[in-house]
């Protein structure tokens, strides 16, 4: 009972209509014995008595205000009809005023039911017209009369468009708070707390998804300098700066940073703002504060990772160098042994094993080397040469490196290049050359009759940049289409027998695709069994400033009439095998030889003796080849330098050209090739 007067609208209603009928029925019985002279009509107090029990019954109803309004309207109109009889009769006293009075009052005292004082007030009018009707001279009544009406169908319209409007206002109301529950759990699902910042009164709110990231108490204000203070060292400083250029220029930020909540709990957050201008002022600062822990932590342990991986390969990497480092140097010793046991004239039956041992020992020695480059590759530590190249000249040299083997296999081994093709381009001509000289050999290797051709053209022009297709086609066995996809992986090869029939590793392709995708390219296959196979690729290449021919570089041809014997030669090697091995060749092919157990040793040896070449090791004790080089031209010395190294890198050619070596051999080493380069360089310097 006591909710029906004190709960909501609808209870207070109620009680109203309860009260009404209450009244008008204690009325009806009590007046007539109170006022002899009371003509008050049975019919119209049970009409009251029941139209307020109907009153009070509807606003048990879903759209009882629409009711309301309507009842109100009869029941005013009833009580001022009833009200003005009383009067009429002297009767009354004036107590309805005062009852009206009394409930407009206790309307009021619900402030947040605007449409009750309405309706009360509009009671308590009408009842003072009726009164002031019934006092007035006949001849003012018709006034009076008008003006009653004015005032009712007045007041109803105001009642009628502030209910309409409630409604409206209800349903707004509702809609707001629908968005801003949705609001709320999207801030909670995204982990997220809203904030904005009155600048022209220094207040700050938040919503409750902000006090829960920040864990402080739901019915504590939120501080600005509280908020600022929970950030990180450099995050306050950073948000500070930032808040200050958002109000003074409306820039908006986007921070993140650590941040301590108020229970001490650390957090990874994102700070956002943007700032809301009012006549060309900022004058809010609204944003959000999103929890991004999980995101942070997920992110540095993957960067963790990352730089373990990273690590790993590069310790894998050191490894596999060292590793290969250290089997080229007995491979130089199994290598030359078995040169030197070929010339030492084997007996017949004695041969077959010195080819196998030497088939063996250079195949690991590819295979080491693959793996070096491949590696390397991998670990993203090689870089890319950008020179001028001649590319048909180049297409040429593998050409002629093939030629032999080509000619022993009776293959028509052929370039064509299809003009207009611009012949001096930029680029890594080494590692192109490496790329199709894999290409040639392999197809060199899986043919056995038909044309290997390397075909090149231009294929288009953008800007700087020709794009050139390269091809090489045969007419070998073929690959079947199901291995197609993984021939470019590390050692894959088409059929499980092809190291058998044919050496390899399956590392060639791998390293061409990797070299090829940093050059900015793709290489593609198309094969039928039986048929050929044609692999290509698309490279893009800047165009190239004419060079002069190289003139220092070792002329093949001429070497082979030069004998030149009695030379002196400074072989600076601190490996006995190796020394032992590289003075065997260097004594047969009539060479004087002097021996340097390190770079030191190299330097004291060419200020006391005259040599005409020097053969350099890179790595040795006291001092190494590269600093032993650069003392010997800081004394003035000019002899050649040739290093002798068993790391083959683009790298390191470029290290010993930089401290002024003139070329460079690997180990271990092709005999004819070294005596070949040795003989270039002393005839140049004899001439
Ligand atoms: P390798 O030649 O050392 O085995 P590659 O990566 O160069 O390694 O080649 C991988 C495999 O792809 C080869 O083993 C072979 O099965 C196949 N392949 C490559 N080129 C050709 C070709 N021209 N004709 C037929 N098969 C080829």
């Amino acid at each position: 009972m006591i909710d029906a007067f004190i709960g909501d609208r609808r209870s207070f209603m109620r009680g109203s209509f309860l009260l009404g009928a209450a009244a008008s029925a204690v009325e009806g019985f009590t007046m007539p014995q109170l006022f002899p002279g009371y003509i008050d009509s049975a019919w119209v107090r049970v009409g009251m008595v029941a139209l307020q029990c109907v009153g009070a019954l509807l606003t048990f109803k879903k759209d009882w205000e629409k009711y309301n309004l309507y009842f109100f309207s009869v029941i005013s109109l009833m009580a001022v009809w009833i009200n003005g009889s009383l009067y009429a009769n002297g009767l009354n006293e004036r107590l309805e005023v005062w009852l009206f009075v009394a409930l407009f009052a206790w309307g009021y005292s619900f402030d947040n039911r605007k449409i009750m004082h309405y309706q009360h007030l509009f009671y308590l009018v009408c009842t003072l017209i009726t009164i002031a009707f019934i006092d007035a001279p006949p001849d003012d009544r018709i006034g009076f009369l008008s003006l009653f009406l004015i005032v009712f169908v007045a007041s109803y319209l105001i009642l009628f468009s502030l209910l309409k409007n409630r409604e409206e206002l209800l349903q707004v109301n509702g809609e707001l708070q629908k968005s801003q529950l949705i609001s709320e759990k999207a801030q909670a699902m995204a982990n997220m707390g809203s904030w904005e910042f009155d600048i022209k009164n220094n207040e700050l709110k938040g919503s409750g998804q902000l006090y829960y990231l920040l864990e402080i108490d739901n019915c504590r204000p939120l501080q600005r300098d509280d908020v600022i203070q929970s950030f990180s060292e450099d995050m306050r400083a950073e948000v500070t700066e930032a808040v200050k250029k958002c109000i003074i220029s409306g820039i908006p930020f986007d921070l993140k940073g650590g941040l301590t909540t108020f229970k001490g709990n650390s957090r990874y957050v994102r700070f956002t703002g943007y700032g809301e201008y009012e006549e060309g002022l900022i004058n809010r600062i609204y944003g959000v504060c999103q929890d991004i822990t999980a995101e942070f932590n997920a992110e540095q342990e993957l960067l963790k990772a990352k730089e373990d991986a990273e690590q790993a390969n590069i310790a894998k990497s050191q490894f596999l160098s060292v590793m290969t480092h250290e089997i080229r140097t007995p491979m130089n010793a199994v290598i030359g042994s078995t040169h030197l046991l070929f010339q030492d004239q084997p007996r017949e039956d004695q041969m077959d094993t010195l080819q196998t041992l030497q088939y063996s020992a250079e195949s690991l020695l590819y295979l080491i080397n693959d793996i070096l480059d491949f590696s390397k590759i991998e670990a993203s530590g090689i870089e890319l040469e950008n020179v001028s190249f001649h590319l048909p000249r180049k297409l040429q040299n593998i050409i002629n490196t093939f030629a032999y083997q080509a000619k022993e296999k009776r293959l028509d081994l052929r370039a064509e290049i299809l003009e207009p093709l611009p012949h001096w381009v930029k680029g890594d001509p080494t590692r192109l050359g490496q790329i199709i000289t894999n290409l040639v050999g392999n197809a060199l290797k899986f043919t056995e009759e038909g044309e290997i051709v390397i075909r090149v053209r231009r294929l288009k022009t953008e800007g700087d940049i020709e794009w050139i297709k390269v091809e090489v086609t045969d007419t070998g066995i073929g690959i079947p289409e199901e291995k197609l996809e993984h021939i470019f992986d590390q050692f894959t090869q088409a059929q499980s027998d092809t190291t058998r029939k044919y050496g390899g590793t399956g590392l060639g392709l791998a390293i061409s695709k990797k070299l090829l995708e940093l050059m900015g390219s793709n290489i593609k296959v198309m094969s039928r069994v039986g048929v050929g196979t044609t692999f290509y690729f698309n490279i893009p290449l800047e165009l190239g400033e004419e060079l002069p021919e190289e003139n220092f570089s070792p002329s093949v041809h001429s070497i082979e009439e030069e004998h030149q014997e009695g030379l002196k030669i400074l072989l600076a090697e601190d490996n006995v095998v190796n020394v032992k091995i590289a003075c065997k060749f260097l004594d047969k092919w009539g060479f004087d030889t002097t021996v340097a157990k390190n770079g030191q040793e190299a330097v004291d040896a060419v200020q006391q003796e005259d040599f005409d070449l020097i053969l350099m090791d890179l790595q040795m004790p006291v001092m190494g080849g590269i600093d032993a080089c650069r003392e010997i031209r800081g004394m003035g010395y000019t002899l050649p330098i040739l290093a002798l190294s068993a790391e083959v890198s683009e790298q390191v050619r470029d290290k010993v050209i930089k401290a002024g070596m003139n070329d460079y051999s690997s180990k271990p080493f092709v005999p004819k090739d070294l005596r070949q380069k040795i003989l270039s360089y002393t005839s140049k310097v004899k001439s």
